[in-house]
C-alpha cells in the first residue's frame, strides 16, 4: 500500500513527484509515454513556479536552459504602444523564462530520478479504477502485463482528457472559443532580441516569443483552424500584418489549434484529487495553464499530508485548498479571456479604442500591477 499514486507525469505530476519525494510519503508517478511529449505546448514559466524549483533545488538547471524574457512590448505597426517590465514581478525572479515544454518535463523528470530514482514509472498506462473506505485499487497497464496496485490517496494529473476524472465520475464543464490560432519556431532574424512583442494589428494579433537556441516562437490569431497549414502560411500572415520576414524552409515546428476552456466544480472525490489539466483547462493565449497546475500541487502537498496521517481532518484541509485553487483558475481563466480578446481582429475604429486602453493600461502607475497579473503574484 502505497501512500499516494500520482496518474500523469506529465509537468505537473512530474512536479508533485518531487515534492512528495521531499516529504517521506511513499509514492510512485505513473505516465503511459515512454519519454515527454514532442507536441510543443508551453513555454512560459512563471516566477512562482521558478521559486517552486528553487525550493526543489533545481532551479539552476532552469535557468540554465532557458531564456529570461524580461519585458514584452506592444506595438500597432511601427509605433510602440508601451511596456510591460518584470522587474517588479519578483524579488528573485523578474522574468518569465521560456522553456519548451518538452525540456521543462525532461528536467523534472531527471530532477526526479536524481532526489527519488524509480518513483517515475513510465510506459504505465491507469485502466481502471475502484475507490475503498480505507484506500483506492488502481488497475495498471505495463506492455503485456496487467496488474494492480493500492494506495491511499490518488492524484489525477492526467490532463485535459483525465481517465482518473471519468472513472471517479466528475463533470468537466466547459467548451472551445471560437479563437483560432496558427504557431511556428523559426531562427529568430527580428531585432528583438530578448523581448516578447505583441503586435496588435486588426486583422489579428501576431506574438513572438523568444526561445532558446536562437529561435522565436510566432503565435497569430487566425480566420478559421488550419490543420493543413504550412510554414508558408504563417510567414505569409506575420508579413501582412508587420511587414517581418520569417525565413519559411528553416520552421522546425508548426502547429494550428483551437482553445478550449473547462473546468471541475470539485477537485476531490473520496480518495481522489485532480490537479493540472485534469482540473481545469485555460486558454494557452496567457501561458498559464502549466504553471497554475504547478501551483495546484503547492497546495495540495500540506493538505495530503494531513490527509495520509489523518483521512477525517485531511477533508477539511482539501476542501481549502479545493476552494483556493478552484478560484485562481476562474481568475486565470477570465485573465486569458482578456488576453484573446485583446487580440482578436477587429474594426479601425474599434482598434483605436482598444489602442487607447491599452496605452492607458500600460501606462507607469498601471504597469507593475498588469505585471503581477501577468506573471501570477496572486494566484
Ligand atoms: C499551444 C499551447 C501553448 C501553451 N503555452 C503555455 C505556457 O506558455 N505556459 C503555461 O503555463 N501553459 C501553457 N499551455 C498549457 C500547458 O501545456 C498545460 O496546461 C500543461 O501541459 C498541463 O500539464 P498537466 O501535467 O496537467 O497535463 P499534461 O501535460 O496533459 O500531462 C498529462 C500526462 O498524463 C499522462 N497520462 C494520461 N492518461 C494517463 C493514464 N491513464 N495513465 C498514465 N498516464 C497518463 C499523459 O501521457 C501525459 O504525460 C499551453 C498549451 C498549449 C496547447
Amino acid at each position: 500500500m502505497l501512500d499516494v499514486v500520482v496518474v500523469g507525469g506529465g509537468p505537473v505530476g512530474l512536479y508533485l513527484g518531487c515534492l512528495l519525494a521531499r516529504s517521506g510519503l511513499s509514492f510512485t508517478v505513473l505516465e503511459r509515454r515512454q519519454r515527454p511529449g514532442t507536441h510543443s505546448r508551453a513555454i512560459g514559466i512563471h516566477p512562482p513556479a521558478l521559486q517552486g524549483f528553487q525550493e526543489l533545488g533545481c532551479a539552476e538547471a532552469f535557468l540554465a536552459a532557458g531564456i529570461q524574457i524580461r519585458r514584452g512590448v506592444v506595438r500597432s505597426g511601427t509605433e510602440v504602444l508601451g511596456e510591460l517590465s518584470f522587474a517588479s514581478a519578483s524579488r528573485a525572479f523578474p522574468f518569465v523564462l521560456s522553456l519548451p515544454q518538452q525540456q521543462t518535463e525532461t528536467l523534472l523528470a531527471e530532477h526526479l530520478e536524481r532526489i527519488a530514482p524509480g518513483t517515475l514509472q513510465r510506459c504505465t498506462e491507469v485502466t481502471g479504477l475502484q475507490q475503498r473506505s480505507t484506500h483506492v485499487d488502481l488497475t495498471v497497464q505495463n506492455g503485456d502485463r496487467s496488474c494492480s496496485l493500492q494506495a491511499k490517496f490518488v492524484v489525477g494529473a492526467d490532463g485535459c482528457r483525465s481517465l482518473v476524472r471519468s472513472l471517479t465520475g466528475l463533470e468537466y464543464p466547459g467548451g472551445t472559443y471560437a479563437d483560432t490560432y496558427l504557431m511556428g519556431d523559426f531562427p529568430d532574424t527580428s531585432a528583438y532580441g530578448q523581448t516578447a512583442v505583441v503586435h496588435l494589428v486588426n486583422s489579428g494579433v501576431v506574438e513572438a516569443f523568444p526561445l532558446p537556441g536562437g529561435l522565436r516562437r510566432w503565435v497569430v490569431h487566425t480566420d478559421v483552424l488550419n490543420l493543413s497549414a504550412r510554414p508558408r502560411d504563417l510567414v505569409d500572415l506575420v508579413e501582412d500584418r508587420t511587414g517581418l520576414h520569417l525565413p519559411a524552409g528553416d520552421c522546425s515546428m508548426l502547429s494550428a489549434f483551437e482553445v478550449h476552456h473547462h473546468a471541475v466544480s470539485r477537485m476531490c472525490a473520496g480518495r481522489t484529487v485532480l490537479i493540472g489539466d485534469a482540473a481545469h483547462e485555460v486558454s494557452p493565449i496567457g501561458g498559464q495553464g502549466m504553471n497554475l497546475g504547478w501551483l495546484d500541487a503547492q497546495a495540495l502537498m500540506p493538505a495530503l499530508m494531513v490527509a495520509v496521517r489523518d483521512p477525517d481532518q485531511g477533508a477539511l484541509a482539501m476542501m481549502k485548498m479545493e476552494r483556493r485553487r478552484l478560484r485562481s483558475a476562474r481568475i486565470a481563466s477570465r485573465q486569458a479571456e482578456l488576453n484573446m480578446s485583446a487580440g482578436r481582429p477587429t474594426s479601425p475604429a474599434a482598434q483605436f479604442g482598444r489602442e487607447l486602453l491599452l496605452r492607458g493600461l500600460l501606462s507607469r502607475p498601471v504597469q507593475p500591477l498588469l505585471a503581477q497579473a501577468f506573471t501570477m503574484r496572486w494566484l
